[in-house]
């Protein structure tokens, strides 16, 4: 082998890394993290310390803890307690050391929720979409996923990286869904993958009809709950839930993370499939499992939430309440049916100048929503109104952002 004398060619990584960021500044769409403590008892009330003169106080208007659950006195109780049983980490994966009574005691708890044999937990539900779907479609060979346009970014993981055929269907359209299904042999397995609520539109997908498709089709079904779990059915089931239609869907995914207000992810389905991706899914086996305290305060959340409807009604109350005061004033807000209420903008400067001023004149927190979270040209705001929530506080959100359009001439609804 002849030795190399010259050197190898200087690459200048420092300014690769620069430009990258250089091009997010030039699109207006660098993200700024706001840096806040909640105060516990008292949502949505937080301390924010972006300024130079000790914590602010503010209005958080964008948290997915829709119920406030996360400050829940039964969940705070349940992972004291945990903490001072067992201590604060699992110690390990689940086949090594980490597959603690609590973690077995919640799946139990979750595959009743959705009337399942079984339920597996991960570390979070971007962690469960990705390596469920991923492991799914490895285990059948030449299997075609049918996704949603607007699937959310931890299934289009999943899906690329099972290496599978897939195709993509117009946003809740099963006409074009079934356009595809029947373009495609009858002989390979197929997994159609979408959301019940899409959290950036706040619209529900067709569940019904979508199973319809698959029975015709003898296709599986793979749906993501993660906006709807704890918020829609009787027992927070999901939309699915609240649709009985659990019974229909292989799969139904979850989070921990948003209305049960803790942390994780989890599946729901038939024993067999359990099973298959708990011994093939390397997401969920090659990583320690969730710290019994987490485990613990979802439990208390997830059951508290099948026996109370009480936080869903005062959510869903003020949800509905906020859209009217918004539409009352002229603001361009999103028609929806659920608990999420979209401020359209439609520019990614704008809706960071928007936000900015919120936060620094009025202390109210609502981050703004740019590409690649939605498409481009849809940038918005994304309230998150929950039951603790006063109207009194809605009445002074939709004041302040009247005087904001008209300060920065921004364009009311027709
Ligand atoms: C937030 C989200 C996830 C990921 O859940 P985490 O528990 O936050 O990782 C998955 N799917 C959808 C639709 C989501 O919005």
């Amino acid at each position: 082998m002849q030795r190399q004398d010259a050197p190898a060619p200087a690459i200048d990584y420092t300014r690769v890394f620069t430009q990258a960021i250089d091009r997010l500044h030039a699109e207006g769409r660098y993200r700024v993290f706001i840096d806040i403590l909640r105060n516990k008892g008292m949502f949505p009330n937080a301390r924010c310390f972006a300024g130079h003169n000790g914590p602010k106080p503010i209005t958080v208007w964008c948290s997915n803890d829709y119920l406030a659950m996360g400050q829940h006195p039964k969940v705070i109780a349940a992972m004291e307690e945990a903490l001072h049983d067992v201590g604060a980490g699992s110690g390990g994966t689940r086949n090594i050391g980490g597959n603690t009574h609590y973690h077995i005691d919640l799946e139990r708890e979750l595959a009743d929720l959705h009337g399942k044999e079984n339920a597996l937990l991960f570390t979070s539900g971007y962690v469960s979409n990705e390596a469920t779907l991923a492991t799914l479609a490895k285990v059948m060979p030449g299997c075609i996923i049918y996704s949603d346009e607007l699937n959310h970014a931890s299934m289009i993981a999943g899906i690329r990286n099972s290496g599978c055929e897939k195709r993509v269907w117009r946003h809740n359209d099963v006409a074009h869904l079934e356009e595809l299904l029947a373009a495609d042999d009858p002989s390979v397995p197929k997994l159609i993958a979408f959301e019940s609520v899409y959290s950036m539109d706040a619209d529900i997908a067709p569940i019904a009809e979508i199973c319809d498709l698959a029975d015709k089709y003898n296709a599986l079904t793979y749906l993501d709950e993660v906006h709807a779990v704890g918020m829609y059915g009787p027992r927070g089931g999901g939309i699915s839930d609240r649709e009985g239609l659990a019974d229909r869907l292989t799969i139904i995914e979850g989070t921990l993370g948003k209305a049960f207000g803790v942390m994780g992810g989890y599946i729901a389905a038939d024993q067999v499939i359990i099973d298959v991706i708990r011994s093939y899914a390397p997401g969920f086996i090659f990583t320690t499992s969730l710290s019994p305290v987490l485990v613990a305060g979802a439990l208390a959340s997830v059951r508290h939430l099948k026996a109370s409807s009480e936080e869903r009604e005062g959510q869903q109350a003020a949800a509905a309440t906020l859209k009217q005061l918004m539409a009352d004033a002229g603001l361009p807000v999103l028609p929806s049916t659920t608990h999420i209420v979209p401020l359209m903008v439609g520019d990614p400067v704008k809706a960071k100048k928007i936000s900015d001023i919120l936060l620094a004149e009025y202390g109210v927190y609502v981050q703004p929503i740019n590409y690649p979270t939605v498409p481009r040209g849809t940038e918005r705001l994304r309230f998150t109104p929950g039951p603790s929530h006063t109207e009194a506080m809605m009445r002074e959100l939709v004041d302040a952002l009247g005087e904001i359009w008209g300060r920065l001439e921004l364009r009311k609804a027709a």
